[in-house]
């Protein structure tokens, strides 16, 4: 066995640890349900564990991780687990880093998912003719896991990922997992990934939940196979910006979400069709883009992945959920949050003008959090909010959240799912 010296690379001709591949559906499964499954205990007793020659490909993604300490003994995945990885936690961004493991389950078109298991994270294996693939029949989640200030793992809301995907499910011809089985795989692969988890108060480890048609389809028609796979990524603030204001430029020619369409759940295709004026207000120098109803184009909608808000005085109102647009948790948590600090929370057409008239705009997201909106641009002029400073609503609302996420403040609620 190797010691646990510094800095010691994965050395990739070393078989590495991995789960044992669990038969499906066989009796004897059924009748005795694999302990890495809805089970309490840390993933991957000894007597699960074998030493698994590693695929080329996955090779590729271990190499692209950063230095991992003391990786390839069997003694080291305990020890590390409550260590944390080496990499820089203080400038963490939102983008890819990759981590030890993932989730994987697959079901038939018209049955329940039943048993999947934690996996190496690496790439997957997909038929060409995959429903998703050719189709878009996939949707994701987003939640994140925190590590507080006492030493405890939590998630917030994550019923409400699971509810959400269910709901989304249902409109892109998906079977799904149920509540208890989402919030069971999300929990088992975040303390998998455990040491990827940042230190509290430098970012929080984002979970991404996906749902797809794996099965193949030539003629368009739901597949005959899903798959449920989870991932996750340490990050920390999704705008470059941290909690300074964001500028926004209102986007008159593409839209986002049209009516009967599925601009209400997160199904993939709602993301491939804004990177075009996305990429395009990136370009120009904005943060992101603010999407308008496709039928007056007068009322607002949201931005490319979360939701707005448009604070007057005493009140903050925020478009209604009529089907176009993400019915955000975020959104959900800052209307009650908003209403139990006496603000008057209006959910109703919010148009432009009222929005240019603001005193304070701000946008909420699992990704963003809370947003404040520094400028709007709509058509070439751009309007200015508080002097380039955070809002007096936006920062008062975001410290709220942030401290009950973080379990600074009491959790009156019950949002927190303590993992650890
Ligand atoms: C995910 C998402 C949101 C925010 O939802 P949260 O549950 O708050 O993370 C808002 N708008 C869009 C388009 C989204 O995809």
């Amino acid at each position: 066995m190797e010691s646990c010296s510094a800095m010691a690379k994965i050395n990739l001709n070393q078989p590495i640890l991995s789960p044992s591949p669990l038969p499906r559906n066989t009796i004897s499964n059924l009748l005795h349900p694999s302990p890495l499954f809805f089970s309490d205990r840390k993933p991957f007793p000894s007597f699960f564990l074998k030493l698994q020659k590693q695929s080329p490909l996955a090779d590729n993604y271990i190499e692209a991780t950063p230095s991992i300490k003391c990786h390839a003994t069997l003694p080291g995945i305990y020890s590390e687990a409550s260590t944390l990885a080496d990499i820089d936690w203080d400038n963490l961004g939102f983008g890819l880093i990759p981590t030890d493991y993932m989730y994987m389950m697959k079901c038939a078109r018209g049955e329940g998912f039943s048993k999947g298991e934690l996996k190496r994270y690496g790439n997957i294996e997909i038929s060409p003719a995959a429903g998703v693939l050719n189709y878009g029949q996939g949707l994701f989640e987003g939640l994140k896991a925190y590590r507080t200030r006492d030493g405890n793992i939590v998630l917030f809301r994550p019923n409400e990922n699971a509810l959400r995907m269910r709901a989304g499910a249902e409109r892109m011809c998906m079977p799904a997992p149920t509540v208890d089985q989402f919030l069971e795989t999300v929990k088992e692969t975040v303390l998998a990934n455990e040491r990827w988890i940042p230190p509290a108060g430098k970012g929080s480890l984002y979970v991404r939940p996906l749902l797809m048609g794996s099965g193949s389809v030539l003629g368009i028609a739901p597949a005959p196979e899903y798959t449920f796979l989870i991932y996750v990524s340490p990050v920390g603030n999704y705008f470059k910006e941290g909690l300074s204001p964001i500028n926004l430029v209102i986007e008159n020619d593409f839209h986002r979400a049209s009516p009967g369409g599925t601009g209400g759940v997160k199904t993939i295709g709602n993301y491939a069709a804004v990177l075009k004026a996305h990429t395009a207000a990136k370009a120009k120098g904005y943060s992101d883009v603010l999407y308008l109803d496709c039928v007056h184009k007068k009322y607002l909608e949201e931005v490319s992945s979360c939701n707005v808000f448009v604070v007057k005085g005493n009140t903050i109102c925020t478009p209604a959920i009529k089907g176009t647009i993400l019915p955000g948790i975020t959104r959900k948590s800052i209307i009650d949050i908003a209403r139990g600090l006496g603000f008057e929370v209006l959910e109703q057409l919010v148009s432009v003008d009222e929005l240019l008239n603001a005193d304070e705009v701000f946008c909420t997201g699992t990704a963003v959090v809370v947003s404040p909106v520094g400028s709007i641009t709509y058509m070439d002029e751009r309007t200015a909010f508080g002097d380039g400073k955070v809002g007096r609503v936006s920062q008062q609302l975001y410290t709220a959240l942030t401290s009950l996420q973080m379990g600074l403040s009491e959790d009156q609620k019950g949002w927190i799912v303590k993992l650890k």
